[in-house]
């Protein structure tokens, strides 16, 4: 798909005037259409598919929130927007965005209210003992590695993930709110608009868009400005091959048909900066039942790399970023359960040396990882990756078996968080910092809270959070 600019002055009447021109109806693009709206401006949103969604409609619905939100305290649980910001500072990847973490997490609980207010439906009740969704309708659970090392001794655990009143995949509902609040605001929603071209002007600034709509041109003047919020990449091979060539190998690319990066280009080619391109959420769901938590995950060298009851966005990220998607889960005939999703198993054996045989693994190696581990997980400790003790158990009972944790037999889920740069004001920012006059960004188009590993909730979170952020700055009313 084309992703270009086109200089004002080829245009001599544009199609449609507005204030502000957000691109992409999914929860970004919602959420700036909204508050651009309270804000006074008149608004037109271009989606390319026949009605709003996106991959957020797809989504398990999950938004990380906390801070003490009025679920979090209506569950009984203490929060505050300190403890959010150390856990997310110490998780989101090695060059965290510290101004857009701060306000993320300052604002969050306004942010759950503001969610309320469009109409999306909570449980106030606590699902306990997952990292994920819950099977249930209700309303909060922990969705990501706050009770495991090492985050649990930087920041006080609490439950951030905030689920609509549905049983599971709550995604549609979440978006078949965000959509109707988009038009009960008066924003003007035109589908079966792919944008093609930002507009500039003789500066350089954003003044509207260029559309295929049916196959005819539209033109979009945007007095204020516009708003990318077009998702990901993960569905464009080209650009995934280029900055993360290991998510190809990924059984799942978690997306819906918009995810081809057309929003990254759009704003590239305007003169903006990328940023952590390279990163992308992998869920890798090989300890679902929570029971083989207990196993031990190894690598091709027979070699431990994580605490295996950590979040499986963490388990995945490191099995395929660091050891190249070639892992087994080792466990034994007393913590055995059939896994829900990772079902192949590589390897079965009476002994060790013999499970190591099997899976081609240097030899003695799983020998000395296993005895080293059942040493100290006897004693409920384990020193070398500190997983929880109710999760320690020598893996003693033959017969041993692997599962296979290798992206060729194995569910990687991967979704992309790279994208283009914006401030904390969700200003899309050139190579220098220098601002683009008249552009902004949010969602998974931009590089957003997470700046490598995630927890869940965090892309819908920071979607709909810095889409706001957006649609009032474009607006004029500052944020
Ligand atoms: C199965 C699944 C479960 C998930 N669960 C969760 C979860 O629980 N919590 C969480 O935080 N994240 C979750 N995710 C990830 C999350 O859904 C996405 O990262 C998030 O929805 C991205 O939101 P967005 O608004 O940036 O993009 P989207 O929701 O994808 O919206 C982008 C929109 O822009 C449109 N568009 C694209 N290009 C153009 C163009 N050129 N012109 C016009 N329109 C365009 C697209 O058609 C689309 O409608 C999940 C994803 C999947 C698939």
């Amino acid at each position: 798909m084309r992703a270009g600019i086109r200089s004002h002055r080829e245009i001599a009447r544009f199609d449609v005037e507005t204030d502000v021109c957000v691109v992409g109806l999914g929860a970004a693009g919602a959420a700036a259409a909204i508050d651009a709206r309270a804000a006074g401006a008149d608004v037109a949103v271009l989606e390319r598919a026949s009605g709003g969604g996106g991959t957020s409609a797809l989504s398990g619905g999950v938004l990380y929130l906390g801070g003490g939100t009025s679920l979090q305290t209506a569950c009984g649980f203490e929060d505050t927007p300190d403890a959010m910001y150390r856990y997310l500072m110490a998780s989101v990847g090695e060059v965290p965005d510290e101004p857009k973490v701060r306000r993320y997490c300052e604002g969050s609980v306004e942010h759950f209210e503001w969610v309320k207010a469009q109409g999306v439906p909570y449980k106030e009740t606590y699902y306990p003992g997952i990292s994920g969704e819950p099977p249930t309708d209700d309303g909060l659970v922990y969705s990501g590695a706050e009770q495991t090392h090492p985050f649990c001794d930087l920041a006080a655990p609490a439950p951030r993930g905030h689920v609509a009143a549905k049983t599971f995949q709550t995604g549609p509902l979440l978006m078949q709110h965000l959509c109707a609040s988009t038009e009960r605001a008066g924003a003007r929603v035109l589908g079966d608009h792919c944008v093609t071209d930002l507009v500039l002007d003789d500066d350089g600034a954003v003044v509207g868009v260029v559309a295929e709509n049916f196959g005819e041109v539209r033109t979009v003047r945007a007095r204020g400005g516009v708003v990318l919020t077009t998702g990901g990449f993960v569905l464009n091979d080209e650009m995934l091959g280029r900055y993360v060539p290991r998510a190809l190998r990924c059984q799942l690319r978690v997306a819906g048909d918009g995810d081809d990066g057309s929003g990254i280009r759009l704003g590239v080619a305007a003169g903006a900066a990328t940023l952590h391109m390279e990163k992308a959420s992998i869920s890798l769901p090989v300890t679902q039942p929570w029971g083989l938590k207990r196993g031990v995950m190894v690598n091709a060298r027979g070699q431990r790399f994580i605490n295996e009851d950590t979040y499986y966005g963490r388990l995945g990220e490191r099995a395929l970023f660091h050891e190249d998607g070639r892992a087994f889960l080792i466990v034994d005939d007393a913590i055995f359960e059939e896994p829900d999703y990772c079902k192949e198993i590589a390897a079965v054996g009476e002994t060790l040396a013999e499970l190591e045989t099997e899976l081609q693994l240097p030899p003695g190696s799983l020998d000395a990882t296993l005895s080293v581990y059942n040493r100290h997980a006897e004693h409920g400790q384990d020193p070398v990756f500190g997983k929880r003790r109710e999760y320690l158990q020598p893996l003693v009972k033959p017969p041993f078996g692997a599962i296979d944790c290798t992206t060729e037999n194995c569910l990687y889920a991967a979704f992309t968080l790279g994208g283009l740069v914006t401030d904390a004001e969700a200003r899309v920012l050139g190579p220098s910092g220098d601002v683009i006059p008249g552009l902004y960004g949010a969602g998974r188009s931009t590089a957003g809270v997470c700046a490598g590993d995630y927890s869940s909730g965090l892309s819908l979170g920071d979607a709909t959070f810095f889409g706001r952020v957006a649609g009032c700055h474009a607006a004029g009313g500052g944020s």
